[in-house]
């Protein structure tokens, strides 16, 4: 069996076809793309919806063109009034092509041209800036720089707690916003309530440091799959300046049908220029020509507010991994949410590449994420498993992980 060629710094794409050795059959502990289905709930709603729409006298699939035709954003705006205590109102919300969009749009609309194309005498101004914290949710950085901003990139504490001081550090007077993801990808780490006021009060006094006011951008998609059941704590009831993104895609399995949505926080702006900025990022929204998929947006609406998947098939994978890779000298801690886990490579292997090289090898290649990938080269020994597939592909990635150990020791015996 031939050995794919490994690269130094690859991207998620050169992890995508390495590996792809004729015959073989991948281990895919790659991307984030949930395997169970979506719960019974979801599928009654698409069936009453089918119904509605093949039976109502007009077209329901043409473009949306009211805000909140089905009490969706209702539904979201009372939820996190309950869980937040802060009264969201139904018309700062936005149903959004998953949180991607969501934080898309959110950029485009508060990111600054650096050239203004048409006043080419004006000088072009240094580029904003968008804190992130590291290790960061991949297309970040992307969506980042795809709007025109730098990425200011800040790593969390050895914990992956959130680091305030170096945050605080990392503000000046182009800083437009900072992206905050809790339950965090990769870590599977939730910051803890004390973080998040702590983080508030740093923001509050940089704004008066520099007369800005720093926009949060709350990642949110994996609050639905918290493995003690506790409530992930938000920087809601602390800070106003804030847009909490969400997404049906882990919490309902509904990563392909591209359903989330972002909420202005009631506190944002006095009412008048709230309204005006929930206006400039639905113009922005349906200036890229998106707007949510009309029939998840009628299909997510007739569901149960909190119906989420049933994590424990999650927990039953995290946890099983989590023991294999201990067992072998991975440091890695059990995550608190999500199902990934973000190990750092026992000392057997001298280089993540070194680990690639092996585990892409041979007839079950075990396909994983580079920690690089998430951090760049701070993360450059840590590596990324997705545990959102079936529980014998587990198994099998837990032999595999055995092999490759072995495999890597044998090699040092013979090397010495
Ligand atoms: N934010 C984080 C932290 C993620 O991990 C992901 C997907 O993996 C997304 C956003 C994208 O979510 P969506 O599918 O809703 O665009």
């Amino acid at each position: 069996m031939k050995s794919t060629p490994v690269q130094a710094s690859p991207s998620i794409y050169d992890v995508f076809r390495l590996g792809r050795a004729d015959g073989a059959t991948p281990i895919d502990l790659t991307i984030g793309n949930p395997h169970l289905k979506p719960p019974a709930s979801y599928y009654e709603a698409l069936e009453a919806s089918v119904r509605e729409l093949r039976e109502m006298p007009g077209n329901g699939h043409g473009y949306m063109t009211a805000s909140d035709p089905f009490g969706l954003c209702r539904n979201i705006a009372a939820d996190l009034a309950e869980r937040f205590g802060a009264p969201f109102a139904a018309t700062d919300i936005l149903a959004t092509v998953g949180a991607t969009g969501a934080i898309d749009v959110i950029l485009k609309t508060i990111i600054r041209p650096a050239v203004d194309v048409c006043r080419p005498q004006a000088p072009a101004h240094a580029p904003d800036e968008i804190i992130v914290v590291a290790p960061y949710f991949v297309e970040y950085l992307n969506l980042v720089r795809g709007n025109g901003a730098v990425p200011v990139v800040v790593e969390s504490t050895s914990d992956f707690q959130l680091d305030v001081a170096r945050i605080a550090d990392a503000i000046g007077p182009r800083t437009r916003a900072i992206l905050v993801n809790s339950p965090n990808n990769p870590t599977g780490r939730i910051y803890s309530e004390d973080s998040l006021k702590e983080l508030a009060a740093a923001l509050e006094s940089k704004n008066r440091e520099f007369g800005i006011r720093v926009l949060v951008i709350e990642d949110a998609v994996y609050d639905a799959l918290v493995f003690s059941g506790r409530a992930v704590p938000s920087l809601i009831p602390h800070y106003g300046s804030l847009i909490r993104v969400n997404s049906y895609s882990k919490s309902l399995s509904l990563s392909g049908e591209r359903l989330g949505h972002l909420a202005v926080h009631p506190d944002f702006a006095p009412e008048a220029r709230r309204a005006e900025f929930v206006a400039d990022l639905n113009l922005n929204m349906r200036m890229r020509v998106v707007h949510a998929p009309l029939l998840q947006h009628r299909v997510v609406a007739r569901m149960p507010l909190r119906g989420f998947v049933d994590i424990d098939a999650y927990r039953r994978n995290v946890d099983r991994l989590h023991l294999t890779l201990s067992s072998l000298g991975f440091g890695v801690g059990r995550p608190e949410a999500t199902f990934y886990l973000w190990a750092v490579l026992p000392d057997i292997f001298r280089t993540e590449e070194e680990f690639r090289e092996l585990a892409f090898q041979g007839p079950s290649p075990l396909h994983y994420l580079p920690g690089a990938l998430f951090g760049g080269d701070a993360y450059r020994r840590c590596v990324r498993f997705s545990a959102c597939v079936p529980f014998p592909e587990i198994e099998r990635a837990c032999s595999r992980l055995r092999e490759i150990a072995t495999a890597r020791r044998e090699m040092s015996g013979a090397e010495q």
